[in-house]
């Protein structure tokens, strides 16, 4: 069985931030901005070379820093040089490239994670430090997970340390392909037994609702400090709430994709054209939300052992999936084809074309028994996700 690596970054906050940690802050940051220079200055772009090249001196400088921070930074230095210099092709960067983040770059040789206790060694100039942090729930499951990098990261809420975990997972063969259409306010499934399921979101509800909330507060409340916090409160309760959302509807699908071991999904990386990009995402999702129902479905699809394709986006609304000729719309988010008169839900449609374009990918032929036989006159399976209980994965 072919075996794949999942990767995901868990956040825990520091209950305390011990002094030693301010001075941490800004020797690191001082010696990324050194880097930095000497990178913009000699036009170095290779990890190896910039910590040849400055490794002596700055050891001198900093004795008592345990080296790995000097390899982090020189990581961190030339990422940040060669993404300035991709901006400064496209003319959207100006001056010299400067690292003003309180972000510290760990590898495993600075840092212990112990999830049991709650705690992280990190070695400093001083020592070891023993840093608390609070455990939440979706931390258990982190414990059989092995340890990456991470960072540690000063923000106005306290100290946080993100760290990468990843897992080896074994993807099994698929039988079959659920296809899976997302748009603002649903997400529809074509299942293999032919049966459709729409699940219906409320997302664009959401997304509106706050939208309201932050004009009001923008004409209520002066600009300002407090103006700021207020809307910084409400944008991060928006995106717990999506993110929340998201996990919901991503348990859902998950759960009707395991018995067939295939889930399909559109590939938009590919769609740069900004004309086309338009048309083809009227009434779908924003390109964010998007990406990140996307990734969310692939982690979780992949640590239940199902295979995820993605199949060319091109026309999966506007062409007939039975006889393959040009669907048009005829009402409201209905299709209809001009050559074999077959008429659906546009998202029915969609879904299906996906999962036919996922068989066709994966080399199986389409018999035309595949096609849907239970569709109720293109009227799909309605599920509320609020009404849904939450599946546990
Ligand atoms: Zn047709």
């Amino acid at each position: 069985m072919p075996s794949e690596t999942i990767k995901l970054t868990a956040k825990f906050k520091l209950k305390e931030t011990p002094k030693g940690l301010d001075d941490l802050f800004s020797v690191y940051r001082e010696i990324v901005n050194y880097l930095i220079t000497y990178a913009y200055e000699g036009n170095i772009t290779s990890f190896k070379r910039l910590k040849k090249e400055t490794y002596k001196e700055l050891r001198k400088k900093y004795p008592q820093l345990p080296s790995h921070y000097l390899y982090t930074a020189c990581q961190m230095a030339t990422s940040i040089f060669k993404s300035y210099r991709k901006r400064k092709r496209k003319g959207k960067a100006n001056g010299k490239p400067v690292f003003k983040k309180e972000a510290i770059m760990l590898d495993d040789h600075l840092f212990r994670l112990d999830l049991e206790k709650g705690v992280v060694k990190l070695s400093t100039p001083k020592g070891r430090l023993n840093l608390k942090f609070y455990l939440a729930k979706y931390h258990e499951k982190f414990k059989e997970w092995k340890v990456g990098q991470a960072w540690l990261v000063k923000t106005p809420k306290g100290v946080f340390i993100n760290v990468v975990f990843s897992k080896e997972v074994e993807i099994r063969e698929p039988k079959a392909f659920v296809g899976v259409d997302l748009n603002e306010n649903n997400v529809t499934l074509a299942l293999p037994n032919g049966e459709f399921v729409q699940i219906i979101t409320h997302e664009r509800e959401i997304r509106t609702g706050y939208f309201v909330k932050r004009r009001k507060i923008q004409k209520k409340i002066r600009a300002g400090k407090k103006r700021e916090e207020l809307l910084q409160k409400y944008g991060e309760r928006e995106r717990n709430r999506l993110n929340d959302l998201y996990h919901k509807i991503v348990n859902v699908i998950v759960e009707f994709a395991k018995r067939y071991g295939g889930i399909a999904l559109e590939d938009l990386t590919e769609i740069r054209d900004s004309i086309r990009y338009s048309a083809e995402m009227n009434g779908r999702l924003h390109r964010w939300s998007f990406r990140k129902l996307q990734l969310i479905i692939e982690y979780k699809a992949k640590l239940k052992g199902i295979r995820v394709v993605f199949v060319n986006s091109a026309y999966t609304s506007s062409l007939c999936p039975v006889c393959g000729g040009k669907a048009s719309p005829n009402g409201h988010r209905i299709v209809k084809c001009s050559n074999c008169g077959f008429e659906a839900d546009r998202d029915v449609v969609g879904s299906w074309n996906i999962r036919l374009r996922a068989l066709k990918m994966w080399g199986v032929s389409v018999p035309p028994e595949s096609h849907p036989m239970k569709m109720g006159g293109g009227k799909p399976t309605r599920y509320e996700i609020n009404t849904l209980h939450t599946i546990n994965g």
